[in-house]
């Protein structure tokens, strides 16, 4: 299949020192994730609000929540505590951008105290469009989008709300919208030139087949990566699909997908699905050591 070094060589400079998207510099260079977005502007069928975001988490574990300033003097401590650090992303609970005073005040703060800590975001893309001017002026290194369908049929049944322009939008008609907007705010990332990760949630019989049709349309509109995650299913992480609940796949119905989508284009297999206030090293968490009590306690 398509390995990193198929990429352009702009792409590639940015990918190969990149913990989350190089194999290789994962064990190498540290990333955080600081919790700064309690709010979301959709509804996802597989969220329970009282976990991180999907986007780029792994559900069922609850992160602290920071204020902008809190976060900012957080990251200080860890990057003077672990040299590698080089990655900042925001990821949760909610959706940064529905929280964009909290995401770009976090940014600027940052950008301002540790200017070479590359940023990063994920997102659902609702409110994309409207923000890519603000994410390429604070130089957002790399974007991640959760898409999950580009057909509002299948959106329905994973979406059963949004929230935009001030008024609910529901069924068939606010998964449109959705679409509409991930398309379009892939697009103006890329046009940019910031880097667009796509992940998606593999969910059984709702979406599974029709990744395939994902995976063409993000990659023609320039993601330099899919990342195929499975449905995390349990009563605890609250997956409210169906009546007795929707199960998630099995290792080899993601692996099939997965090496079905192969070829097209790079295929992220080793995302640990982080949760929204990881600490350190791919695979390592050390957030424990990071607690706003003790990052507090350091002046
Ligand atoms: Fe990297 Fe995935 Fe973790 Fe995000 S969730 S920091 S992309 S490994
Ligand atoms: Fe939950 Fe994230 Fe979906 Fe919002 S975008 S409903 S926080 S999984």
């Amino acid at each position: 299949g398509a390995g990193e070094n198929d990429l352009p060589q702009e792409i590639w400079d940015k990918v190969k020192n990149h913990p989350c998207y190089s194999e290789e510099a994962h064990h190498h260079y540290a990333r955080m994730h600081v919790a700064v977005a309690p709010a979301c502007n959709i509804q996802c069928n597989y969220c329970n609000r009282k976990y991180d975001c999907a986007n780029e988490s792994r559900p069922g574990v609850v992160s602290e929540k920071l204020t902008p300033e809190q976060a900012s003097k957080k990251v200080l401590a860890v990057a003077s505590t672990i040299p590698q650090m080089t990655v900042l992303g925001i990821a949760g609970p909610g959706d940064p951008l529905a929280n964009p005073e909290k995401t770009f005040k976090t940014f600027e703060l940052i950008a301002a105290t540790a200017p070479d800590i590359k940023l990063c975001l994920s997102t659902n893309g609702l409110a994309l469009p409207e923000h890519v001017d603000t994410i390429a002026k604070f130089n957002v290194d790399h974007v991640t989008i959760t898409i999950n369908m580009v057909d509002p049929d299948v959106g329905a049944q994973i979406y059963p709300w949004i929230y935009y322009n001030h008024k609910r939008i529901y069924g068939r008609e606010a998964a449109e919208i959705l679409t509409q907007h991930q398309m379009r705010g892939l697009e103006m990332l890329t046009e940019r030139g910031i880097l667009c990760k796509v992940n998606s949630v593999m969910i059984p019989g709702i979406n599974d087949k029709h990744l395939v049709e994902v995976n063409r349309a993000v990659k023609s509109r320039g993601a330099f990566l899919h990342n195929i995650m499975p449905l995390i299913s349990s009563p605890e992480h609250g997956t409210v699909f169906g009546l007795n609940g929707q199960r998630g796949p099995t290792a080899q119905e993601l692996k099939a997908l997965q090496d079905s989508c192969e070829g097209e284009m790079n295929m992220m297999r080793h995302c640990r699905q982080c949760r929204a206030d990881a600490v350190g090293l791919l695979g390592e968490d050390r957030s424990a050591e990071f607690t706003t009590d003790k990052i507090m306690a350091m002046e």
